[in-house]
């Protein structure tokens, strides 16, 4: 795999609404960035409020006309299960642009290619089989919910795992029957563009599923403030989310947020230190580091926390960082310089709170340009410090250490975020009882972040509103209603009596 072999899957990234691509009106045009060198891959169309608004009003004409919104579930799953096939055919190519773009190494990005494809025949099963409730009320009553669609919904999402991120949001969407409008990351349009193009040859009925490339602060806002889009799905900062929220409070909409995160991994003395060790080096350093639910302060028990260090930094130090295309390399280049600068700024907090980089944090040999940062350990880290309590949100991983179970769990909590947690022990009841105690979404034990698509995913206090995945997406993406039907008649308490 080669960047020269990426370069042949690139085109110029126009708009997809309606069922056609075309240029964004204003014809203006933004440049992405291959992460490697910051040289421009190629141009993007750049949509704004005009385009945001041709596509929601494609997506409200496909929703009110009911091809799609009324087909039956079954028949709608036919058309999500060929998406799956073609992302599947096409997974080469959607690899090598999402590692072009993101600079993720070529090794990771395949996976995601196929965990994104199989997020549509999930999907597509429960379109299948979605049903209500029925609530039978003593022979009187018989009280019944449906799931039906909700109308166009806004998918907003970040530039980490691109791809993987946006089919989330798209195959449940479209597999409750919604119309969807796809923002992307502005960092990170060029799979978007292709899933775009596969989503066309699916088949689906034009206006159902649109993309509008764009600015956050424009294309984006133009369809938090929509007032015919009724859902917003919604993945990135904390900071963004809550300005999403203020934006979309005036015209009432539903909002899913997945937000940051500063996940916890919590060793005990008596884990498996070498099962232990190898997933926090999994769940920090893949991705760039650039994941949401990354590992990023690893608490260890005192007793061992010496032996533990050192053994990470020989870890740490060994990690192949480099040309994202070498099959061999677990870590490319961060998104974009912007990024890196905020990633560097971390690092001289860190110095400046007394914490010590004792691996990493400078630019591995060999690469004079580009956003590449080796894998970072911070030493000595305190909790309080904030370096402990800001996402950095790149492959710098901070080590505190604990006395006592009491004292892991205080310091795991005292952070605003909650997305995930990682406890790492031998003793069965201790590992229930501290996954209790976790003010997370979610928590894993004794396990790397595997993650069943059945299951909720998403995070408490500041990491995010609600979840996704399983029927807690169709929650979201669907209005439950409820219909009440008389068995025999009932008694009506008269009001409005005529006296004979
Ligand atoms: P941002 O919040 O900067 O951007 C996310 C998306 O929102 C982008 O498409 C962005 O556009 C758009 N946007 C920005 N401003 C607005 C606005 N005012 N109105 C509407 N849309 C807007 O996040 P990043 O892209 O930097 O992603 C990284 C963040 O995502 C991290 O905090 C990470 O933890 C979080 N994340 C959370 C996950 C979870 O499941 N909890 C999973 C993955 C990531 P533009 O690109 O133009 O800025």
């Amino acid at each position: 795999m080669t960047e020269e072999m990426a370069r042949g899957y690139v085109r110029e990234v126009p708009l997809y609404i309606n069922g056609e691509f075309s240029d964004a009106e204003a014809r203006s045009r933004f440049a992405t960035l291959n992460p490697s060198c910051n040289a421009p891959i190629t141009t993007v169309a750049e949509g704004t409020e005009a385009d945001v608004d041709r596509a929601v009003k494609a997506a409200r004409a496909a929703f009110v006309a009911g091809s799609w919104a009324r087909m039956p579930g079954a028949e709608r799953a036919t058309y999500l299960r060929r998406i799956a096939d073609l992302m599947l055919e096409d997974q080469e190519a959607l690899s090598l642009l999402e590692t072009l773009d993101t600079g993720i190494p070529i090794a990771q990005t395949r996976g995601q290619v196929a965990r994104a494809a199989e997020n549509f025949r999930f999907f597509a099963d429960m379109a299948q089989h979605m049903t209500g409730e029925t609530y039978p009320v003593e022979g009187r009553y018989l009280n019944y919910s449906i799931l039906q669609p909700v109308g166009v919904a806004g998918l907003i999402t970040p530039w980490n795992t691109p791809l993987m991120l946006e089919c989330w949001k798209i195959a449940p969407c479209l597999a409750a029957g919604n119309s969807a409008v796809l923002k992307p990351a502005e960092w990170s349009p060029l799979t978007a563009d292709r899933l775009a193009a596969i989503i066309d040859r699916a088949g689906l009925p034009p206006g159902v599923f649109n993309v509008v490339h764009g600015y956050g602060e424009t294309a984006g806002a133009a369809l938090v403030a929509h007032p015919d889009v009724r859902l917003i799905s919604f993945t990135g900062e904390t900071e963004t989310g809550r300005e999403i929220m203020r934006n979309g409070a005036q015209t009432l909409k539903r909002f899913s947020m997945e937000l940051g995160g500063k996940s916890p991994v919590i060793v005990f003395a008596d884990a498996d230190l070498d099962q232990a060790l190898d997933a926090v080096l999994f769940g920090m350093f893949t991705l760039n580091g650039e994941r949401c639910t990354a590992g990023s302060r690893v608490l260890v028990e005192a007793s061992v926390a010496r032996d533990f260090e050192e053994r990470l930094q020989a870890r740490i130090a060994a990690i192949r960082t480099g040309d994202p295309f070498s099959p061999q390399t677990e870590l490319g280049p961060l998104i974009h310089p912007e990024h890196l600068a905020r990633v560097l700024g971390y690092l001289e907090i860190a110095r400046q709170e007394g914490a010590t980089i004792s691996v990493g944090g400078r630019r591995p040999p060999g690469f004079p340009v580009g956003n590449f940062l080796e894998g970072t350990l911070l030493s000595g880290v305190k909790p309080g410090m904030r370096v402990e309590q800001e996402e950095i949100f790149g492959p710098v991983l901070a080590l505190l250490s604990f006395a006592d179970e009491e004292g892991a769990i205080r310091i795991a909590n005292d952070v605003r975020y909650g997305l995930a947690s990682y406890i790492w022990t031998r003793d069965l009841g201790r590992a229930h009882n501290v996954a209790a105690e976790m003010e997370a979404g979610m928590v894993w034990v004794n396990s790397p972040n595997v993650r069943d698509l059945r299951t909720p995913f998403g995070g408490s206090k500041d990491s995010g509103i609600g979840r996704e995945g399983g029927h807690y997406s169709f929650e979201f993406y669907c209005e439950s209603k409820s219909v009440q039907v008389a068995l025999r008649p009932p008694a009506i308490p008269m009001v409005g009596r005529i006296e004979p």
